[in-house]
C-alpha cells in the first residue's frame, strides 16, 4: 500500500487553524524529553497545549522516573519565560508496570516492530485520547512519529481509528521526524544535554538491549 506523507497531512491542517484564528486545545502524548523538544516547538505557537505522559511500559522503575524527570527538566526550561496561564502542562498517569508487562506478555515472543508494539501504541493513545475527550480537548496526538524505530503508517492509522471511537476530539495526524524535525530533535536534545535512552522502554526492549551489550562486551575481547 502506498504509504501516506503525514506530515503533509499535519500542515494542511494547520492551515486551517490558521485561517480560522484560532488556538484549540491539544493533548498530546509524550514518551520522554528527547522525543517532546521538537513537536513542542513546532505546535506551541498554534496550540492551547498539554501533555499527557503515560508510559507505564517504561522497564525498569528507575529508566521511568528517569526520562520522567528529564520530560520535566526540559518543560521548566520551555516555560521558563512564559506567563503561568501560557504555560504547558503535563499530566502524569500512575505507573503501572506490573499490570503493563501482563498485557504485553500475550505477544511476548514478539520482536520489536510488530504486533507487540503496535499494541503498545494504541493502549497507550487510547488512554491519552479518552482522556482529551473526557476534558474537552478539541485535538489529540502523539510525539511517537518523531522516532525512526517507530512505525508513523501504523501509528496515524491507529489515531484514525481512535476518531472514530472518541468522535468528539480531532486526531491531529503527523510525522514529527519529516522535514528536518529529527534533525531538530538532535540540535535541541544536546543543547540541553538530555539523557538519551538506550532502548525503547518495555521489559523485552530492556533484555534486547543487554544481549545487544554483551555482544558487543564479548567481541572487544576477541
Ligand atoms: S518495544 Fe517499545 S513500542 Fe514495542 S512494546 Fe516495547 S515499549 Fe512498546
Amino acid at each position: 500500500m502506498e504509504k501516506i506523507n503525514y506530515y503533509n497531512v499535519m500542515a494542511d491542517e494547520f492551515e486551517k487553524i490558521k485561517k480560522e484564528g484560532r488556538k484549540p486545545k491539544l493533548l498530546m502524548h509524550v514518551c520522554c524529553g528527547p522525543c517532546s523538544t521538537f513537536p513542542l516547538e513546532l505546535l506551541d505557537p498554534l496550540f492551547n497545549l498539554t501533555l499527557y505522559f503515560n508510559n507505564s511500559n517504561i522497564y525498569p522503575n528507575d529508566e521511568y522516573y528517569r526520562r520522567l524527570d528529564e520530560l520535566k527538566r526540559f518543560l521548566d526550561i520551555f516555560n521558563e519565560d512564559k506567563n503561568e496561564e501560557d504555560q504547558v502542562k503535563v499530566i502524569i498517569t500512575p505507573y503501572e508496570n506490573e499490570e503493563y508487562n501482563k498485557f504485553l506478555s500475550i505477544r511476548k515472543d514478539d520482536r520489536e516492530g510488530q504486533e507487540r508494539c503496535f499494541m503498545c501504541y494504541e493502549r497507550r493513545m487510547d488512554e491519552a485520547m479518552s482522556y482529551a475527550s473526557m476534558n474537552n480537548f478539541d485535538y489529540f496526538t502523539t510525539v511517537m512519529t518523531i522516532s525512526r524505530q517507530k512505525n508513523s503508517q501504523k501509528l496515524n492509522e491507529i489515531g484514525k481509528k481512535l476518531s472514530q471511537k472518541y468522535p468528539n476530539v480531532r486526531y491531529l495526524f503527523s510525522d514529527f521526524k519529516k522535514k528536518k524535525g529529527i534533525n531538530r530533535k538532535e540540535e535541541l536534545t544536546n543543547l540541553y544535554q538530555m539523557y538519551r535512552q538506550q532502548y525503547c522502554g518495555c521489559v523485552y526492549s530492556y533484555n534486547e538491549y543487554l544481549r545487544r551489550l554483551k555482544e558487543k562486551e564479548a567481541k572487544k575481547q576477541i
